[in-house]
């Protein structure tokens, strides 16, 4: 049976260059980089060069990036960190309804200590409203946290306009690039970031690794207290076959981003066309025009998304359905909540990402699958309704 992933906005696998780069530190470059022998220094070095690349990703200086286990620990740093710090200032942060759970658990869990959060909402498109953000700036205001790119409909939010509005009242200013690194052109100089969250497992590196950008001159508290990694700004023995595999990624989704994006674009137009040209009752969530190139929501109307997910897997087909942190849960997805979709037609959407690795006989597969199972499903549903079931 063929196999075809559609869920790299769960986590993409880690490409053969970044393997082979990774290996060399699991057996004879095993060295502790804090140690000042050779050995220790070897590793150290192989540091060196992974801050290198991903700096460049980003255009910014490799003493600006600090290496976490992940996006998860990006965004709780951030959240925790800048509380912390600037407590005596403020208890109040703005961030939108649709971020991660990483960054919206925090907030909630800051809640809880006495902070004031506004979640902003998006409008029909999946954007947010930069009115509503400088109408919600207070002189209490700390942070404002808002996602680039969004991970369940891909929509790409107004980070640079957003960055200058921070910086006008002189608010820190966070986003969460998890979604966005190797996706979107991202320059942080140039958009105005102090501090961005990013993920090496989105971007075909290994899981549990990942980096804070923190502006130079910008301070949040540590969030690890221990040795002096990270210029003791987070302790802890490095993930030295994390990070240099998050390098090797990081440099290669550089050199290859335009050829990256153009084949992820045209597939996934190629698999909205189909999808809406064949199968009835469909339509696409969230804006087209600023988008993730490899990003497409789609509701099938009358029949749960849960059903297509499962009829898909036996064809040897992954996709999502809301997002996959949620997968477990019932609950209908916050991002398509906030979307405004109606609760019965959010149990009826999937998403489909689309990466390097997926070619057009892929997506012709996917799509011949797709619409026999829809027809069954509804053909289902609709004698059940009969039925009143
Ligand atoms: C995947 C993801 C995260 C979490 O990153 P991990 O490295 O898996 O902890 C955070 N934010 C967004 C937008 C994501 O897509």
């Amino acid at each position: 049976m063929r196999n075809v992933y559609l869920d790299y906005s769960a986590t993409t696998p880690v490409k053969e260059e970044v393997v082979k780069e990774m290996i060399p530190y699991f057996t004879e470059k095993f060295g502790n980089p804090s140690s000042l022998y050779d050995k220790g220094l070897e590793s150290k070095e192989a540091i060196i060069k992974a801050r290198e690349q991903v700096a460049e990703l980003i255009n910014a200086k490799p003493t600006e990036i600090f290496f976490t286990a992940g996006g998860t620990e990006s965004d709780n740093w951030v959240v925790f960190g800048a509380a912390e710090k600037l407590k005596d200032k403020g208890n109040h942060i703005i961030t939108t309804k649709i971020e991660h759970h990483a960054m919206l658990h925090s907030c909630m869990e800051l809640e809880k200590q006495g902070f004031d959060v506004t979640y902003l909402d998006i409008n029909e498109d999946g954007v947010v409203d930069l009115h509503q953000l400088k109408s919600a700036i207070t002189d209490k205001t700390i942070l404002i946290s808002i996602m680039l790119v969004n991970n369940e409909i891909g929509t790409i939010q107004p980070i640079k306009e957003a960055a200058a509005i921070a910086k006008e009242h002189k608010i820190l200013f966070h986003t969460d690039a998890v979604q966005g690194l190797g996706n979107v052109p991202i320059d942080v100089k140039d958009m105005g970031i102090d501090l961005m969250s990013m993920s090496s497992h989105k971007i075909y590196g290994p899981k549990g690794t990942g980096a804070l950008y923190i502006r130079k001159g910008v301070a949040i508290s540590n969030y690890m207290y221990g040795g002096a990694q990270e210029t003791r700004k987070r302790a802890g023995t490095e993930n030295i076959t994390g990070i240099v595999g998050f390098g090797k990624a990081a440099e290669i989704a550089n050199q290859n981003f335009d050829e990256h994006v153009e084949h992820c674009s045209q597939l996934r137009d190629y698999l909205r066309d189909r999808i809406l040209d064949e199968i009835p009752d469909t339509y696409v969530n969230g804006t087209l025009k600023h988008r993730h190139p490899g990003n497409l929501n789609v509701t099938f109307k009358y029949i749960e998304g849960e059903s297509i997910l499962l009829l898909l897997n036996q064809f040897g087909i992954s996709v999502s359905t809301g997002s996959a942190c949620s997968s477990t849960s019932l609950e209908p997805s916050h991002v398509l909540s906030a979307l405004g979709v109606p609760v019965e037609m959010i149990h009826g959407t999937v998403r489909f990402t689309i990466g390097d690795f997926t070619t057009k006989e892929d997506i012709d597969y996917v799509v011949d699958n797709l619409k026999k199972i829809v027809e069954r499903l509804r053909g289902i549903s609709s004698v059940n309704s009969v039925k009143g079931w």
